[in-house]
C-alpha cells in the first residue's frame, strides 16, 4: 500500500488526476496481484452479496436465539407501507436496509463486513438506497464501494477497526465515513469533497463507546446502523454544498485514535458498563443466563 494517509490519497488524485476509486481499485490491484477488472469482479461480488443480505433481511422476522431483536425492520416497513417516512423514500430506504442488514447478521446470515459484521448495514444501504432512488448503474456503485473501501483501509492503518480497540466509532463510526465518501462519489462529487464528507461523518461521530448488552451485537448495535446510514446521508449533502470540516480528516483519524486510547475499558466491547450495566440490561442478563 503506497497511500497511508487522506493527505497521500488527495495529493494523488490531484496531482494524476484521477478519481479516488480508480486509485482504490489500482492499488487493490497491485496488492492482490490481480488486474483492475478482476478487481472491479469482486467487488461486484461484495455489492452483490450486499443486496442479497438485503433482500434476505427484508423478508425475515426471525429473531435472534436472545428474542430481542429481529422484527425492527417488518415494523419500519409496515409503518412506511402506511404512511411514508417524513423525510422521503431515500430516508425510507436507508433506516429499512441498514436494519434488513443487521439484522441478517444477528440471524447468522450472510453478510458483508464493512468495515465490521457490527456495523454491517451502513455503507449498503447507503449505496443500494441511493442507486435505487437515484437510478445509478451498476458501475457507479462499484466505484462507490471501491472508494468506500480505501476509506476504510486508511483508517485502518492508525486505528484497528474494532469496538473492543476503539469503541464505536471505529465500527459505526468509520462506517459512516465510509458511506459519506460512497455516496459523495455515487453522486459525482470531487475529490475534496469526497473527503469533507468523510470527515464530517466521523468528526460528529468522535467518542461513540461500545457498550453491548450481554456481549451481543443486537443491542445498541442493530437500530445503530439506521442511525449511522442517515448521519452518512447529512456529511454528503453538507459536503456537496461546499461545507468544510476545519480539522482536516487525518487530524480528525488521530483524534478518533486517541479517544480510543483514552475510553475506558468499560466501554470498549466488555459490556461491563455504559448500557450494559443499566438496570434493564442486567435484568435481561439474568433472563438470557437463567441467573437467580
Ligand atoms: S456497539 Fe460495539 S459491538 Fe455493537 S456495533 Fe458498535 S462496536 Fe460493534
Amino acid at each position: 500500500m503506497t497511500i497511508l494517509s487522506f493527505e497521500d490519497l488527495r495529493n494523488k488524485s490531484l496531482e494524476e488526476n484521477k478519481s479516488i476509486y480508480r486509485i482504490a481499485e489500482e492499488e487493490e490491484a497491485l496488492l492482490s496481484e490481480i488486474t483492475v477488472d478482476m478487481v472491479r469482479i469482486k467487488v461486484l461480488e461484495d455489492l452483490t452479496a450486499m443486496k442479497s443480505a438485503i433482500k434476505n433481511g427484508l423478508k425475515s422476522t426471525e429473531k435472534a436465539i436472545s428474542g430481542w431483536c429481529g422484527d425492527d425492520c417488518d415494523k419500519l416497513k409496515k409503518r412506511y407501507r402506511v404512511q411514508g417516512a417524513l423525510f422521503g423514500k431515500v430516508f425510507e430506504k436507508i433506516t429499512a436496509y441498514a436494519l434488513a442488514t443487521a439484522e441478517e447478521n444477528l440471524r447468522m446470515g450472510r453478510i458483508v463486513a464493512c468495515p465490521t459484521a457490527g456495523s454491517c448495514g451502513i455503507v449498503p444501504s447507503v449505496i443500494v438506497a441511493v442507486a435505487e432512488e437515484k437510478n445509478i448503474p451498476e458501475t457507479k456503485q462499484i466505484d462507490g464501494l471501491l472508494t468506500a473501501g480505501i476509506i476504510g483501509l486508511i483508517v485502518s492503518n492508525k486505528v484497528q477497526l474494532a469496538g473492543a480497540v476503539a469503541g464505536c466509532q471505529a465500527e459505526c463510526g468509520v462506517a459512516s465515513s465510509m458511506a459519506a465518501g460512497a455516496l459523495v462519489e455515487m453522486l459525482g462529487g470531487s475529490t475534496d469533497e469526497i473527503l469533507q464528507a468523510a470527515a464530517l461523518a466521523m468528526k460528529n461521530i468522535l467518542g461513540l463507546t461500545c457498550d453491548p448488552v450481554c456481549g451481543l451485537v443486537e443491542v445498541p448495535c442493530i437500530k445503530r446502523n439506521a442511525f449511522l446510514g442517515v448521519h452518512a446521508v447529512t456529511a454528503a449533502e453538507l459536503a456537496l454544498c461546499g461545507v468544510e470540516s476545519k480539522i482536516p480528516i487525518d487530524e480528525i483519524v488521530d483524534v478518533l485514535q486517541r479517544t480510543g486510547q483514552l475510553m475506558s475499558p468499560l466501554l470498549k466491547e466488555t459490556s461491563l458498563g455504559g448500557l450494559a450495566k443499566t438496570k434493564t440490561a442486567l435484568e435481561l442478563e439474568k433472563v438470557l443466563f437463567k441467573q437467580d
